[in-house]
């Protein structure tokens, strides 16, 4: 357009400068190993970038209880016979040798409860082979030839070996927060045994952290509703009880539009753990939920679900910031280059400048503290929610 050669042989120079995306191409990787990194060393492992897209838009968070929300230590409270039938001391030790028995080998938290008792009281576990786990309803193995179980009251009943005096004596201890179990075999109802679990100290002020941060959090348990009654009420939040591991997923694929996070410890949550938009598990964990999972939850701390979502959004915050940094400035050189006001040494500056800035931007990451919630504003919550 009979323009000088030399004029915008330079101006196309800067102008190359300025389309080199190097700025762009780091904004998002730095953020994220920053985030990584922190999160790691806090006990908060996150298995990949996608975790921390996923965690910073949830709107539901789903609790397992046993474990979870509680410490996963239960402690056995009190062991009773059939009802209506005399309960010698014998038939105490054959219940608590029988259940120990079923019990050995399981992970479960129950299962260690009832090991522990039958340690305490000096019973040895019957021996016992072939135990396996019905995921979300007991344990079962074969004890003197016969197939025997440690299950929730609803299986024994299903089996046909507890009558309703039985069951109604197994539902005083559960309105107090106890979880109760059936000894049986068919044919043969040996006893119920009570166990409580305290809820962990800081699951109350975790639920409030949630709350404060737009989240839902609701308890999937596979524990009947009276336990989870006490449990929900004390920590105040809602609770889905009797849950076997296919309704935990069910449940899970109800919340999945508004974005859900399953926090869970065992082997029933794992379907669920797959199908959240982010799975955690307790660092105490099984191993089938530690790998199931998204990330991990190492301290074992409930307070650190909302610490993890916290960070997940402050990288987000951050990724975003870093977009605009880069293709701001880009776009302010370019326009500048094109009119000639700036030259090649800037658009050399503005390139490196930029990739520096936001590399600095996203090492900030490294310092943030997610478990400081006092400062953290409720609105800018809300719009990151919003833009993402
Ligand atoms: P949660 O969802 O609260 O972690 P689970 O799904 O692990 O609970 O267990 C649900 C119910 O199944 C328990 O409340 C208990 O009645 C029974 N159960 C599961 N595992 C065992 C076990 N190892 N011993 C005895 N009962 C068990
Ligand atoms: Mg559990």
């Amino acid at each position: 357009m009979g323009q000088p050669w030399d004029v915008w042989i330079y101006r196309g120079l800067a102008l190359l400068l300025i389309g080199c995306p190097c700025a762009l191409v780091i904004s998002v990787p730095a953020a994220i190993a920053s985030a990584l990194s922190t999160g790691a060393r806090r006990g908060l492992l996150m298995k990949g970038g996608a975790v921390i897209e996923a965690a910073a838009t949830v709107n539901h968070v789903a609790f397992d209880k046993t474990g979870t929300l509680t410490h996963g230590r239960p402690v056995v409270t009190a062991l009773q016979g059939p009802a209506g039938r005399a309960w010698f001391p014998e038939d105490q030790a054959e219940l608590l040798a029988t259940a120990a028995a079923v019990e050995t080998g399981s992970s479960h938290p129950l299962a260690l409860a009832i090991l522990n008792r039958a340690a305490e009281e000096g019973v040895l576990a019957l021996p016992s082979d072939g135990g396996r786990a019905i995921p979300g309803k007991g344990v079962t193995a074969l004890v003197a030839g016969h197939e025997t179980y440690v299950a929730s009251p609803p299986q024994a009943v299903a089996a046909g070996v507890m009558s309703d005096a039985d069951l109604t004596q197994a539902r005083a201890p559960e309105s107090e927060g106890n979880t109760v179990v059936a000894v049986y075999r068919p044919g043969r109802f040996l006893g119920l045994i009570a166990m409580r679990d305290e809820p962990r100290a800081d699951a109350a002020d975790a639920m409030r952290q949630l709350r404060a941060m737009g989240i839902t959090p609701v308890i999937l348990t596979g524990d009947n509703p009276r336990t989870a009654a006490a449990i929900a009420g004390a920590l105040g939040m809602d609770f889905r009880a009797e849950m076997l591991p296919a309704d935990k997923l069910a449940a899970i694929r109800a919340m999945l539009d508004g974005g859900v996070m399953m926090v869970g410890d065992g082997i029933n949550d794992a379907p669920a753990l797959k199908q959240a938009s982010v799975g955690a598990a307790m660092g105490s964990g099984t191993d089938v939920a530690l790998e199931t999972a998204d990330a991990a939850i190492l301290r074992d701390r409930v307070e650190d679900v909302p610490a993890l979502i916290r960070l997940a959004r402050a990288t987000m915050a951050n990724i975003r910031q870093n977009i605009t940094i880069a293709l701001g400035l880009k776009a302010v050189f370019l326009v500048t280059s094109v009119l000639g006001i700036t030259g090649l040494w800037l658009a050399i500056l503005a390139d490196t400048g930029a990739t520096v800035l936001v590399t600095l931007n996203a090492l900030r990451l490294l310092r943030h503290d997610p478990t400081r919630h006092d400062s953290a504003s409720p609105a800018s919550h809300g719009t990151e929610t919003a833009t993402a």
